[in-house]
Order: structure tokens, then sequence, then C-alpha cells
């Protein structure tokens, strides 16, 4: 393929994908209810032959491989772009949409959802006192099979993946699934301007006006120069990972005893340390003290069994080595139950997550950074954007002291996280959301939860799209011009659910 050929194909291509752009967005019931299906991706419909790539050229000496400099075609121009569709992401994304904005969100996995789905978490915690997007997830998912307990919400993985589609499609997002972001371009004024991204179409470049890091590991702000923090401030390790499973062949009603929220007895401890002592009767001590199993649906049930310490989820041969580890663990862990006959007789593991949970990546400098006092306190702000009720929870960072979760250093109230701390300190055009927002190590370990995550997304989405369409950035953007938006969109939500 010629050099000209590849140019002015490339040029085509981002021809198609603006022109592609112009759909109004739909109401959600409608979309829902009609079943949207996912847009054609115009973008790919004038590039060359089926799988034609731009050759790499360069030089290699010993240990470095200086690769040449080469076009990338610029495939499409937006308001917004997010970055990662956890439920951090799905709620910017969707907010950003509904506020107006054109809104494309690129995500590395096969799904939309990150822990919820490629980490097949199945657990909604601090969800109750948040309204909009996550009130009407709970609604959505409650027609499809959810169980709402007093602070946490169980859903059916399969489930949550199909309602995510449907929602994003219902208010004109433009998904590109497969994609990971690897570079990110910044102008003369310090301001994030493109990203670059790797996927079966090869090296793709996207413009936007405000782009949204909800990667979890705050990947995009560290492609863009973004100072953050890691771990702990003694030793700078980070909470350890779990590997999903997902377990059929129960009866709900024989492991009522060993089941989170359906055993009667022993209070938060009591279902875990029962179905710890069953794993090691069936010869496998977990390497988390507290597993615990959650029951979905049906004979359908999850498991949180056990933990990876000192991975470190910015290296991908740990993160490897975590996950097989992990997997062969639970393995392990099941088929010991299974041979313990009797209630577990039938127990089967019919899929882990294809991500393995990280709890804990960067936190990013912001504007201001949620700390341990904050919590100490019950703090409020003026700017506002999440209330979070759920509690300090470091899991062990040292097997050694122990396995299960360490101490509180001090006793939490509900407080907020304002808008600030979901501004980047080093760079412009960038807003954070979810758990790689600027807190400190404790104040992260409470914050994390998917409710509040999704919390934050719809303020940075909607932030997002008022920075945008007023062609500022968010840094420059007074929270009070965004808070008509952002309340708007909650109250109408409000209204539907
Ligand atoms: C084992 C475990 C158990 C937990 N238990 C609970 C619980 O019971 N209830 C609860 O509410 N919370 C729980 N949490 C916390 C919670 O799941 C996370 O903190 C939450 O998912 C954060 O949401 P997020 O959107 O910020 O990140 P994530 O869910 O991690 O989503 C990040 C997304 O970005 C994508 N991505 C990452 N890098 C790139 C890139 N470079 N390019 C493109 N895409 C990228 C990822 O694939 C992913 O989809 C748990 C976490 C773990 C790990």
């Amino acid at each position: 393929m010629s050099d000209r050929f590849t140019r002015r194909a490339f040029g085509q291509a981002a021809a198609g994908a603006l022109g592609a752009f112009g759909a109004a967005p739909q109401l959600l019931a409608a979309a829902v209810d009609a079943k949207a299906e996912p847009a054609t991706p115009a973008e790919f419909k004038n590039l060359p032959a089926v799988g034609s790539r731009v050759p790499t050229s360069g030089n290699f000496a010993t240990g470095v491989f200086h690769e040449a400099a080469r076009d990338v075609p610029i495939v499409e121009e937006c308001d917004v772009i997010v970055c990662g569709a956890g439920p951090a992401g799905i709620a910017a994304a969707v907010n950003a949409a509904r506020a107006g904005a054109k809104t494309r969100l690129l995500e590395v996995h096969g799904c939309l959802g990150g822990v919820w789905t490629a980490g097949a978490l199945t657990w909604i915690l601090d969800y109750a006192n948040k309204p909009g997007l996550m009130a009407e997830i709970v609604r959505h998912l409650e027609a499809r099979y959810a169980q709402k307990h007093k602070g946490s919400v169980a859903y059916d993985v399969e489930q949550m993946k199909l309602l995510l589609e449907e929602l994003v499609s219902a208010v004109g997002v433009r998904v590109q699934l497969h994609t990971r972001v690897v570079a990110a371009l910044k102008d003369k004024d310090n301001r994030l301007s493109l990203v670059v991204t790797e996927s079966k179409s090869g090296r793709q470049a996207w413009k936007a006006k405000t782009f949204i890091d909800c990667t979890g590991d705050g990947d995009l702000a560290a492609l863009a120069g973004c100072g953050f923090d890691y771990g702990s401030p003694d030793g700078g390790l980070a909470q350890p990972m779990s590997l999903m499973a997902l377990l059929t062949g129960l009866k709900p009603e024989e492991v009522t005893p060993f089941t989170r929220e359906l055993a009667e007895s022993g209070g938060w401890a009591g279902p875990k340390d029962r179905l710890k002592a069953e794993m090691e009767k069936g010869g496998h001590s977990p390497s988390y003290a507290k597993p615990t199993m959650f029951h979905l649906r049906e004979d359908l049930f999850a498991l949180m069994a056990n933990h990876e310490y000192g991975v470190s989820p910015m290296d991908a041969g740990q993160i490897t080595a975590a996950t097989m580890r992990a997997r062969g663990e639970l393995h392990r862990l099941v088929n010991g139950l299974r041979g313990l006959g009797g209630v577990w007789s039938n127990v089967k593991i019919v899929a882990t997550g294809e991500q393995i949970g990280v709890r804990e990546g960067r936190r990013i400098r912001g504007l201001y950074e949620v700390s341990t006092n904050d919590l100490a306190i019950g703090v409020r702000h003026k700017d506002a954007v999440c209330r979070v009720t759920f509690g300090i929870d470091v899991h062990s960072t040292d097997p050694k002291k122990t396995k299960g979760i360490e101490a509180k250093p001090v006793k939490s109230r509900p407080y907020d996280i304002p808008y600030r701390a979901l501004v980047a300190k080093d760079c412009d055009g960038l807003l954070l959301a979810g758990r790689c927002i600027s807190g400190d190590f404790i104040a992260h370990s409470s914050y994390r939860v998917t409710g509040n995550s999704v919390a934050l997304g719809e303020a940075a989405g909607a932030a997002a799209a008022v920075a945008a369409m007023n062609s500022t950035t968010p840094r420059e953007t007074d929270f009070e011009d965004i808070r008509p938006t952002w309340t708007r969109l909650q109250f109408e939500q409000a209204m539907k659910t």
C-alpha cells in the first residue's frame, strides 16, 4: 500500500466519521423499548482493504526500538471524549450526551461496565442516596432479576451488560469497544486536545474539546503528564486485587448460612467466617480471610475469595501473573467445596472475571484532594457533587499483618466530594471521575465504590458538556455555571424513576 493511498483513505475515513455524527439523541425509554441497534460505524466504510495496516518502520539497537514517526488518521472530532466505560465512564458519557454534547466513549474491553461487568462484580454499594442515573440503573435492573438489600444491590452481570448498551445507545453516545487509549497530546497552552488509541483498526486519533479520564487507573491523565499518587503513604503499597467468580449448582435455601444478606445470624462477618471454615475443610485456606458469597438470582451466585497482594495495576506482567494465580486459586477452592458433598455437591464455576478486580490505581492530582480529615469531620462543600456514605474499607496491603480488612484510622462520617476534586491540576481540558479522582489513600478506600463512581461520572459528564459547549475549560468553569445542567439531569431522571 502506497503512502499516498493511505493518506487519502485516512482523509476519507475522518470525513465519514464526522458526517455520521448528526443523529439527534433519542429519549431513553423509547430507545430501550425499541431495542436500539448500535449505529453502523461509518468511519470504517471508506478504509482500504479489510485488515490493511500502516507498516511499522524504524531502527533498533540494544534494548531500544526507535519507531519512526507516521501519520495517524484523526477519525473523529467531538465535544466530549470519555476514556473508560466503567460505572464512572458510563455515567459521564450518558450525562454529557443528555446535556447535548457530541460524545464518544472509548473502552478497552468487549463490554461496557468495567468492574461491574468485565470484572463480574455483581454488587453495587452506596447507591441509596444517589438520585439521577444511579437510581435509574437500579430501577431498570430491578426489572431484570436484581435484588435490593439495605445498602446494596445484587445484579446479573449479563443483564447489566445489555442494559448499559441500551442506555448509551438511547442517548446517542458513540461507542468503540476493544480500543485502548495509548497516547495523549496537549497543545501549547497545556490543554489536552487529542488522544490516540490502538485497536484492530490500528492507531487512531480522536479530537475533543473536553476529555474525561474514567479509566480507573488514571491512564489518560498519566499519558497527559499529570501528577499522581499511588498506594499508602507508608511504603506505597496499594490494596490487593481480587478475581470474581460466578457459581451455579447451589440451592439458596441450603447455603443461606454462608451467603451475605441471606444469613440471619453472625452479622457482617458470620457468613464469611463460616464459608472460610468450609473452604478449609475442603483442603484450601483462601488468600482473603473474609471470603464472600453473594446470591444473584435462582441458582446463580458470586464469589469473592482471593487477594493478590503487592501487584501493580500499571504492570501488565504483574497483572497477568496475578490473574492466573487467582483463577487457579478460585478453582481449587470451589473444587474443594464440591469435594465436601452435601450442599456443595453440584457447585461449579461458570465464569470468572475477564478482568481481575483492581481496587486501586493512580490517584490523579486535582484542584482539591479529598482527605482523611474530610471523612473524620463529615465535610460539606458548596460545590459538592457526591455525598459518600460508605465507610473506610482498606483491604489488607500486607498479608503478614492480616489477610482481611485493615483497622480504620478514624471513624468516618458521611462527607462531600467537591467538583474541584474532579478537575485535573496539571493539564487543562481534562476531568476525572471514578476511583482515579484526587484523594488520599484512606479517603479513596471509601469513595471508590460504584454508587459514588456513578455520581462522580454524572457530574463530570455535565461539567464536560458545559465547558465544551461554552468553548472553555473545566478549570475556568465556575461550578455555579454547571449546576443548572447537572441538577436538571438529576431531576429529570428522578422524575422518571
Ligand atoms: C474485587 C473488588 C470488589 C469490589 N467490591 C465492590 C462492591 O461490592 N460494590 C461496589 O460498589 N464497589 C466495589 N468495588 C469498587 C469498585 O468496583 C471500583 O472502585 C469501581 O468500579 C470504580 O469505577 P470506575 O468506573 O472508576 O473504574 P472501573 O470499574 O475500573 O472502570 C474503568 C474502565 O476503564 C477501562 N480502561 C482502563 N484503561 C483503559 C485505557 N487505557 N483505554 C480504554 N479503556 C480503559 C477499563 O477496561 C474499565 O472498563 C470493588 C472493587 C474490586 C476490585
